[in-house]
């Protein structure tokens, strides 16, 4: 008969080894626990910080409604403005009604790109890179509406609405971004470093409201927008501005003498301009829309015009995009 000593301990060593044969089983299924409330508490950190935003640009542009805006499904970007607010997007891919892949259920279009949707051109839509032209977001708004519409989608849209968020929630409103940059002289053009600061001061006297910054792409928000065209490679950028009341274009193609009732006027070339980076530069098509007044839109019928104008474009020059992988 064994000791009544070496029993006790065996029995104990049976017990320690089962409690950790247990709590080994559980760890992964633990570790998945812990994982996914990180997640789910991540993906309400994003709900919130978009809803956030939603109400003070709602609160500071009157055409805006609260629940376009919360239901658009916009998602904040990793990097933020100079005061920490959200840079907003969303990619909005074609549907069923198109001969290519369905959206991915994030809404990403780098990702879905590898079922096919490279094939589909692509569009980066701008608004609000000048924070006091309001009604260049309430455009991207109304555009946004249309893109719900699925058989609307026969491209792929990355769409920015709001990349001066520090300038357009200002009170008041300013041009330029919180430290006082016009993020579109701010751009690494090739003519930056020998042009910007010289032709600001030369040019425009100084004026605070065009000043392209200590350097090129010193501010984030420039940043941003560099790094979304590397990413979603567009075949064509849409920046909306106000209030000349004309199109704008430079980039490689024979441009459109109009996009709906916005007329083609080549408004020239500055350093740091978004014009002269992408569309000289690295030689992607850039439209600049300028639209008649700074805080009145334009009718949703004016709007759809110059939105159906566009796609009559793109398709025209990008015929290939179809076949593109
Ligand atoms: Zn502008």
């Amino acid at each position: 008969m064994k000791p009544l000593k070496f029993v006790v301990i065996t029995l104990f060593a049976a017990c320690i080894s089962l409690v950790s044969a247990k709590a080994s089983a559980l760890k992964p299924s633990l570790n998945r626990a812990a994982a996914n409330a990180a997640a789910a508490s991540d993906k309400l950190d994003k709900a919130a910080a978009v809803n956030g935003f939603c109400a003070d640009l709602v609160s500071n542009i009157p055409e805006l409604q609260m629940q376009q805006c919360r239901d658009a499904g916009f998602k904040p970007a990793k990097l933020k403005s100079s005061q920490g607010r959200p840079l907003i997007m969303r990619d909005f891919t074609p549907g069923e009604h198109a001969a290519v892949a369905p959206q991915t259920s994030n809404g990403d279009a780098n990702a879905s790109a590898k079922g096919g949707l490279g094939r589909a051109p692509r569009i980066l839509l701008i608004g609000g890179i000048h924070g006091d032209e309001h009604a260049a977001i309430a455009v991207v708004f109304q555009w946004i509406e249309r893109l719900k519409d699925d058989r609307q989608r026969r491209m792929v849209w990355r769409v920015l609405p709001c990349v001066n968020p520090d300038g357009t929630l200002a009170q008041p409103s300013t041009r330029t971004n919180a430290h006082k940059v016009d993020l579109n002289r701010n751009f690494p053009s090739p003519d930056w470093n020998a042009q910007a600061l010289t032709d600001w001061r030369r040019k425009t006297g100084s004026d605070p409201r065009r000043y392209p910054g200590p350097r090129a792409a010193s501010e984030p928000e420039t940043r941003w927008l560099m790094q979304q065209i590397k990413e979603f490679k567009p075949d064509a950028i849409v920046s909306v501005h106000a209030p000349l009341n004309l199109l704008d274009f430079d980039g490689p193609q024979p441009p459109p003498d109009k996009l709906g009732f916005l007329r083609l006027e080549p408004i020239g070339v500055y350093p740091g301009s978004l014009g002269n980076y992408a569309g000289r530069h690295l030689g992607m098509p850039v439209f600049t829309m300028e639209l008649p007044r700074a805080t009145q839109p334009p009718s949703a019928a004016q709007s759809e015009r110059v939105f159906t104008d566009l796609q009559v474009w793109v398709n025209k020059n990008f015929p290939d995009a179809q076949e593109r992988s």
